[in-house]
């Protein structure tokens, strides 16, 4: 009886080991790569449409490198490695996140006439609409499923059941509807700098001018026009 308990706490022991030790390698890696290459992955993540200073991406360095290395450390140690040894792969990490020469990310400036910033502004309102349309989406697959659940008693229940689970999957599709919707939406370059026109920090309400260079929403052309100024002041 003994020797099987002693047998079952190492065996569950051994498997939590790797368990954990899996779970540090899906949550690791995107750390090291960030620190590896944190100019990149701020390019990438923000798709090129939000300018980074220097001191901004090395703080992000020094966080995902804490992480990154750390985690890594950690990996080694839950696999059965000695400290020291340990030190090794982290001290890799450290190595190649040092040896990256960080610079200034600035999205490329786009082309500058009347017919871009028409087609750009009608994009805008697209991506916008579309954007508003998921969250209405989401608030009547939401109250759907709350209703269905208040009325759960007057149902039969297969009906009940399946038009109940039929709301879970609309709130699933439209949460991620949104989620996608809302990334394009705020990843939007203002037709004059090409940044993202609502910023870094997505805000609930929709920006009356380019968070970046104050371009006015609907500018016809690169100078606002007095008219625009006065609209927007
Ligand atoms: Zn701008």
């Amino acid at each position: 009886m003994l020797g099987t308990s002693t047998i079952m706490t190492f065996q569950d022991g051994f498997e939590q080991k790797w368990l954990s030790a899996i779970g540090l390698l899906f949550v690791v890696p995107p750390w090291v790569w960030m620190a590896v290459r944190t100019t990149y992955s701020l390019q990438f993540v923000t798709a090129h449409k939000v300018p980074f200073p220097t001191r901004t991406i090395r703080l992000m360095k020094v966080l995902a490198l804490i992480v990154g290395a750390g985690g890594v450390f950690g990996a080694a140690i839950e696999l059965g490695m000695q400290w020291y040894l340990a030190l090794l792969p982290a001290g890799t990490v450290v190595f190649f996140s040092l040896k990256e020469r960080v610079r200034e990310i600035v999205p490329s400036k786009p082309v500058q006439d009347a017919a871009a910033y028409q087609s750009s502004w009608k994009q805008y309102r697209t991506l916008r609409s579309a954007y508003t349309r998921s969250f209405i989406w989401l608030g009547v697959a939401f109250l759907s499923a709350i209703l269905i659940l208040t009325l759960a008693d007057k149902i039969p229940d297969p009906i009940g059941t399946v038009i109940f689970d039929l709301c879970l999957v609309g709130v699933l599709v439209s949460l991620a509807m949104t989620g996608v919707r809302q990334l394009k939406f705020f990843r939007w370059p203002c037709p004059r700098c090409g940044c993202a026109f609502n910023g870094v920090w997505n805000r609930p309400w929709f920006a009356k001018k380019c968070v970046y260079c104050g371009l006015p929403r609907d500018a016809s052309t690169a100078s606002p026009t007095s008219e625009d100024l006065i609209k927007y002041s």
